[in-house]
């Protein structure tokens, strides 16, 4: 038996198969149900007590020396039969950490919206695709009003001349179409993308981004505006930053202001980003026109309301200093990336 299982070694230790079915082959031909080195097994158990002893060890490490030779094999086949350039496509790409960053848009979008959630206004969108109803006629725009001109505003079919398809000029359509659809207390934030037709240059672009606020409730004040912008200002821009209001005309809101922030740059004492005056415009707001709550089926009688509304682009501007209005849209890597 020693003899025997000493052949048996040698036999393992000589074979080299390089194919998978070979290497399956020869561990049956040892270790299979009927493999050389199993039935050694058998025979194992006849011997007596002291035989036991001498050849159970050798016997065992005949049947280990198996097993390693065979599974080291395996492994060489198995490496061996993998594609040269295998790819493993769902691994990570090396060394390409660099990560995408959020367009300055968005960052001011969030930070608008957070600020005016805070005091309840909760969000509204509306379609940009919009019909002249929407935008202008049930904001108290008069039929003649130049906005409605083919020069200021992109229209898509004006085949019913009473109420074309156009490109929404403002958000305040959002503020409609809430209006239509809730009754009041109204408090929504509605923020977008608007269309004017303009010349592309540095100051005006074709689009840009709005957020607008309405409030409608019983016995909503002007004070209740100024309040409103004020604390809008000192979270956006500090808690030193004073507001203006002056004198404006919108034909949507009645009394209306324009609203001014004092200048952070140079603390109100003039720059020449405020041009020497102290202060920057941010946007237009107003007491909502008692002619805009009954087109919207909103007894004047009964509620009132405030809107303003801010260019998201101009914020941007007043906080990062960014002075081309196309740098937005173009999709520059080197200007985006400094808005991580
Ligand atoms: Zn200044």
């Amino acid at each position: 038996m020693t003899e025997r299982i000493t052949q048996l070694n040698k036999e393992v230790s000589a074979f080299c198969g390089t194919k998978a079915p070979d290497i399956e082959d020869f561990r049956i031909q040892m270790l299979g149900k009927k493999g050389k080195i199993t039935l050694l097994f058998d025979d194992f158990k006849q011997l007596s007590g002291d035989e036991k002893k001498a050849v159970g060890q050798l016997l065992n490490q005949l049947k280990n020396l198996a097993q390693q030779r065979i599974a080291e094999l395996k492994q060489k086949a198995d490496d061996n039969d993998a594609p040269a350039h295998s790819i493993d496509t769902s691994r990570p790409a090396a060394g390409n950490d660099e990560h995408g960053s959020r367009h300055p848009i968005a960052v001011m979008r969030s930070e608008i919206l957070a600020i005016f959630g805070k005091l309840g206004f909760t969000i509204a969108e509306g379609p940009e695709i919009e019909d002249d109803w929407h935008v202008f006629g049930a904001l108290n725009f008069a039929p003649e009003h130049p906005a409605r001109d083919m020069q200021d505003t992109f229209f898509i079919d004006t085949q019913n001349a009473d109420n074309p398809t156009l490109l929404r000029t403002h958000t305040s359509s959002v503020q409609v179409r809430t209006m239509e659809n809730q009754a009041p207390p109204i408090r929504v934030v509605c923020p977008g993308r608007v269309y004017r037709n303009e010349a592309i240059s540095a100051r005006a672009h074709c689009m840009f981004h709005q957020v607008e606020g309405l409030y409608v409730d019983k016995d909503v004040s002007f004070a209740d505006l100024k309040q409103t912008l004020l604390y809008f200002a000192k979270e956006m821009f500090g808690n030193k930053v004073e507001i203006r209001l002056r004198p404006s005309f919108f034909p949507f809101t009645e009394p209306s202001a324009e609203m001014d922030v004092s200048c952070s740059l140079c603390g109100g004492k003039g720059c020449n980003v405020c041009k020497g005056t102290g202060w920057l415009e941010v946007g237009g707001c107003g007491m909502v026109h008692p002619k805009v709550l009954q087109a919207n089926k909103i007894d004047p009688a009964k509620y009132s309301g405030f809107a303003f509304g801010m260019g998201i682009e101009r914020l941007v501007m007043l906080k990062y200093q960014v002075r081309d209005l196309r740098l937005y849209f173009e999709n520059d890597v080197r200007f985006l990336r400094q808005f991580r």
